[in-house]
């Protein structure tokens, strides 16, 4: 059988099980959670985290280096940019608008008394952006901070491509060290399906039914929101930029999003997403190795759809209107909050604090959502993977054809 069609049957059993255990009582759920589903799941993670760092660093010096001159860098640079920019924007005024169509905070019961919430400050951008650049890369590895890890491989990857020839030992160690991985992620692929069914009956039943009550609105406003983002831009982009059928394409990448949806990690999801690109979508390794990891850790087109329609949301729940320059105002911060936001589980609704704050918006309306924040994490996950891997197809499609005309 193959992996995708056996990951598909652990994400049904998976669900079926989640359900199953929201019956069940409560100490059954934690033994069963505490000695199974989560000590399974949780190897599952451990065992791609693992490859995160050593991936993101050896394909991003190979993805650099392989395209070698700076122009082609720049140009792979700014159009993954443009993609990522773009349809975050889209994203956001799709969801915005779906959540003033919906309107899930006007009808139902919250409890917005007893809502209480401690948002942690966000960093300020300045700051962030300044310490991309890593003082010590070391530690940016072994922190896992991906922006710096990938800054600082660019520049071993540029100054690979410049010494060429001189060079040619380390090189060939970084192509082997790329064999090497890419082999333990296909043995680590091998677990995916029990991986992705322990993850998801956890979850499913740790979150529990009765959580979803009034909350019903909102959620659909939000999957609806991802469903139609992946259904009308991606496909779009795919079909007219990239001119294949997204059909195909979706096939194709099924089993890094159903590994994103388990997982709810971007950045865990990576080795993952980018086999799946290059096996199954074909998109060149030099493309995939550096417009992946960078998705990964700025593109979230999910999580902005959350954050608009949470921030839209809370504003009908405690019935403060919002303004036109409100309104530009989310879209703004949104997309900055969806940069920020690490590719790890659940951070997208603590970036929520810096939107909701921006417009006035009370923080302790986080508190609402976080209860059934958990699936909702899980489907945006997978399709800000989603957005990652189209940017890489549309990118890499575009080279090979600029290739074959030239050549
Ligand atoms: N879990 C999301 C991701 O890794 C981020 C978030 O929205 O919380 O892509």
């Amino acid at each position: 059988m193959s992996l995708t069609k056996k990951i598909l049957i652990a994400l049904v059993l998976g669900v079926v099980v989640g359900i199953v255990l929201t019956f069940v009582t409560e100490s059954v759920y934690s033994n069963l959670d505490m000695y199974l589903l989560g000590p399974v799941g949780q190897i599952f993670i451990n065992l791609i985290m693992m490859l995160v760092v050593p991936i993101v660093f050896v394909s991003i010096v190979l993805g650099t280096a392989g395209l070698g001159e700076p122009t082609k860098l720049g140009r792979i640079g700014v159009k993954t940019i443009s993609f990522f920019l773009v349809t975050t924007a889209i994203a956001l005024i799709l969801s915005l608008s779906l959540a003033y169509i919906i309107k899930p905070g006007t009808e139902g019961v919250f409890d917005v008394e007893t809502a209480d919430y401690e948002a942690s400050s966000a960093p300020p951008i300045m700051e962030t952006l300044v310490d991309i650049i890593p003082t010590n890369p070391v530690e940016a590895m072994s922190t896992g901070d991906m922006l710096s890890v990938i800054a600082f491989a660019i520049f071993i990857g540029i100054a690979l491509a410049f010494l060429g020839e001189k060079t040619q030992g380390i090189s060939r160690l970084f192509e082997q060290a790329n064999e090497i991985l890419m082999l333990i992620v296909n043995l680590v692929m091998k677990i995916a399906p029990y991986g992705a069914f322990a993850l998801i009956a956890s979850a499913i039943g740790g979150a529990g039914l009765d959580a979803v009550g009034s909350m019903g609105a909102y959620m659909m406003t939000v999957i609806l929101g991802l469903i139609l983002h992946a259904a009308i831009t991606y496909s779009l982009a795919i079909w007219l930029i990239g001119r294949s059928n997204p059909l195909e394409f979706y096939k194709g990448f099924f089993p890094a999003m159903s590994v994103g949806f388990s997982t709810a990690s971007s950045s865990a999801t990576l080795p993952i997403s980018m086999k799946a690109a290059q096996e199954n979508l074909g998109v060149s390794k030099n493309v995939s190795s550096f417009v992946q990891p960078l998705g990964a850790t700025i593109n979230m087109d999910g999580t902005a759809i959350m954050q608009a329609t949470a921030a839209v949301f809370i504003s009908q729940v405690y019935a403060v209107s919002l303004d036109f320059t409100d309104i530009i105002l989310i879209i703004l911060t949104a997309t900055l909050a969806s940069i920020g936001t690490a590719g790890v589980p659940g951070v997208g609704l603590i970036m929520l604090a810096m939107v909701l704050n921006q417009v006035g918006l009370p923080v302790e309306g986080i508190a609402l959502v976080i209860g059934i924040d958990r699936l909702l994490d899980m489907l945006r996950t997978s399709l800000n993977i989603t957005g990652d891997a189209t940017a890489a197809y549309i990118i890499s499609e575009g080279e090979r054809r600029r290739e074959e005309k030239g050549s």
